[in-house]
């Protein structure tokens, strides 16, 4: 799953930028998406196999598009991603496959994709 696909969900930009860059380092093929609803409409209309996700986003947050993403497709990986102690843990969170504090260096997350995708 080299050119696996990957769908990275935050409402700040330079997260955005700065994980699209990491994750193409990596040799991931990935695709952006500001909000909780972008992110369902992507995910509706193409196929990723895993979502890194911001928890604290305007409108709805991640917590929210996490149980709607598991609603659609219960199978998808999901990855919650937040600052350092804006991250309470919540019954629904259970259902991410992962979760990582969200910083600029990018190891923590590529291995926590790493490990869910199985490469
Ligand atoms: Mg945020």
């Amino acid at each position: 799953m080299k050119n696996a696909k990957i769908l990275v969900v935050d409402d700040e930009e330079n997260i955005r930028l700065l994980f699209k860059e990491e994750l193409e380092e990596e040799g991931f093929d990935v695709d952006l998406a500001s909000n909780g609803l972008e992110a369902l409409d992507k995910l509706k209309k193409g196929r990723f196999d895993l979502v890194v996700l911001d928890i604290k986003m305007p409108g709805m947050d991640g917590i929210q598009a996490l149980n709607e993403i598991k609603n659609a497709n219960k199978d998808q990986p999901v990855v919650l991603c937040s600052a350092y102690g804006e991250f309470k843990q919540d019954l629904s969170s259970w259902v991410s496959d992962g979760y990582v504090v969200k910083s600029a260096d990018t190891r923590e997350l590529k291995q926590t994709i790493k490990n869910i995708l199985g490469l």
